[in-house]
């Protein structure tokens, strides 16, 4: 029998690349090697209704509520869970564990995503958190009770929706972000700087243009009692929560002479370093899209592991049979969502890419009343930003979008797969 196809990487993008090899004509054995000893889960409602609504429940309970479904087709796939890659040696096709003896594959998928980033800062350890993980969440959960003192270190969209979160349990909650506005990077100074004023008309107290310089310990118990700023002051604290972005999981790739800088730089196949055998997908996958440039980007966001992961396992099971094509391009419409409060933000194309952002509907004052906000690049729509707009209405936005940046027309000269074919098993 021939070798299984080894996905590292048991989350979202794993598991959505087991199902697309499947759709694709791959009827080999897969074997899945996932870190986390829980089956596939989702990680948004870790930011919000998890730390709200399940706190009293089991791990079992809540590895459950958030576990993601899988589809019919991908029983016979083995899952090795609570098990970690250490090493890729291409020239055998082998995956080394931490639990033993190697796994031979005949392609393998990289899909280990990202992990956060910590801050080195003096002083104690101990009350300090992140938020990535189903056990990240678990730890937090029971922390997070009426008049605690939280502060949240960054406010990217973990940080807005982890402080929205602890302060609608009754928490008090102060936001420090290094740069002049909540999600400026993503949305701009003008618009994040409106989320910042929705945030602080619910009791968040944010302190832009600051950055963490210590922990400061209480007199006794070893605990963060407080976060000295760069500025001199001391913000009390009884939890701090560190939502300073990521850093991707690539150190086990390191020996492959592929580039991991910054994920896995992929080509439009979801190959790495041209390899056929070789593909990745979800937040680890650095990929251009064409419909806006040539820039390879990772984009964390919940809609990619599955784009990803379609065109990842097309193109390795048109490599591994020879039954089907490689699909011709890849061009996804980026899509992310963000609740706080009773916020909903949705975005389509890729804002962050925008020179200019201009109001379109509603009034930056009251978010929540509904608003539209158009991202252009030298004059071309690249992005929407809606904030509690009905879903009819976003499908007129995205569309807009989806014709101002239309995917490229299939190439088909180069869209058949190029590896050299193997036999199916
Ligand atoms: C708290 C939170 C809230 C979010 N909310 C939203 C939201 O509201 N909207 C939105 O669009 N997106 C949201 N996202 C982003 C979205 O959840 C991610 O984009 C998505 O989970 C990425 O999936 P992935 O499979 O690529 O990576 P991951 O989910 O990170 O999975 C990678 C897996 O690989 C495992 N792994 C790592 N290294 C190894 C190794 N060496 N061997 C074996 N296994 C390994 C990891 O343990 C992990 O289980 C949120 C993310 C977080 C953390």
């Amino acid at each position: 029998m021939r070798d299984p196809v080894v996905v590292v990487g048991g989350s979202l993008a794993g598991l959505r690349c087991v199902e697309q090899l499947r759709l694709h004509g791959w009827t080999g054995s897969i074997t899945v090697i996932g870190e986390e000893p829980y089956a596939p889960y989702n990680r948004p409602p870790l930011s919000k209704d998890a730390l709200t609504r399940w706190s009293s429940n089991s791990p079992g309970r809540w590895a459950e509520i958030v576990a993601l479904r899988t589809r019919a087709g991908v029983t016979d796939v083995s899952w090795r869970l609570g098990v970690s890659a250490t090493r890729v040696d291409v020239e055998h096709q082998l995956v080394h564990l931490d639990d033993g003896d190697p796994i031979k594959f005949c392609g393998l998928v990289v899909a280990t995503g990202v992990r956060p980033r910590r801050i080195s800062l003096p002083g104690p350890t101990t009350g300090r958190h992140v938020l990535r993980t189903l056990d990240d969440a678990r730890a937090l959960a029971p922390r997070l009770f009426d008049g605690q003192r939280v502060v949240v270190l960054g406010a990217g969209f973990v940080g807005c929706e982890v402080a929205a979160t602890a302060a609608a349990i009754g928490c008090r909650v102060t936001l420090v972000e290094p740069g002049p506005a909540p999600l400026a990077r993503v949305l701009g100074c003008e618009i994040g700087a409106a989320v910042g004023n929705y945030q602080q008309s619910k009791g968040v107290r944010i302190r832009c243009g600051r950055t963490a310089v210590a922990m400061v310990p209480a007199r006794s118990g070893g605990r963060v009692a407080a976060v000295a700023l760069d500025d001199g002051t001391e913000v009390p604290a009884d939890v701090v929560i560190e939502a300073v972005g990521s850093v991707p999981n690539v150190e086990w790739l390191d020996n492959i002479g592929i580039d991991i800088t910054d994920g896995i730089l992929c080509d439009r196949n979801l190959r790495a370093g041209g390899r056929p055998n070789i593909v990745a997908a979800g937040d680890i996958a650095r990929v251009a899209n064409p419909r806006f440039d040539d820039i390879p980007r990772r984009i964390e966001h919940w809609c990619m592991p599955a784009a990803t992961a379609r065109q990842a396992a097309a193109s390795l099971a048109s490599h591994l049979t020879r039954n089907s094509l490689a699909p011709a391009s890849f061009a996804p419409l980026p899509t992310f969502w963000s609740d706080q409060f009773e916020l909903r933000l949705q975005s389509f194309g890729q804002p962050f890419l925008g020179d200019a952002a201009h109001l379109v509907d509603g009034t930056l004052d009251r978010l929540q009343d509904g608003a539209i906000v158009h991202y252009t690049r030298a004059e071309r729509l690249v992005g929407v930003v809606m904030t509690n707009i009905p879903a009819n209405q976003q499908r007129v936005h995205r569309g807009l979008v989806d014709s101002a940046c239309p995917a490229p027309e299939p190439d088909l000269a180069t869209s058949q797969h190029s590896g050299a074919p193997i036999d199916q098993p």
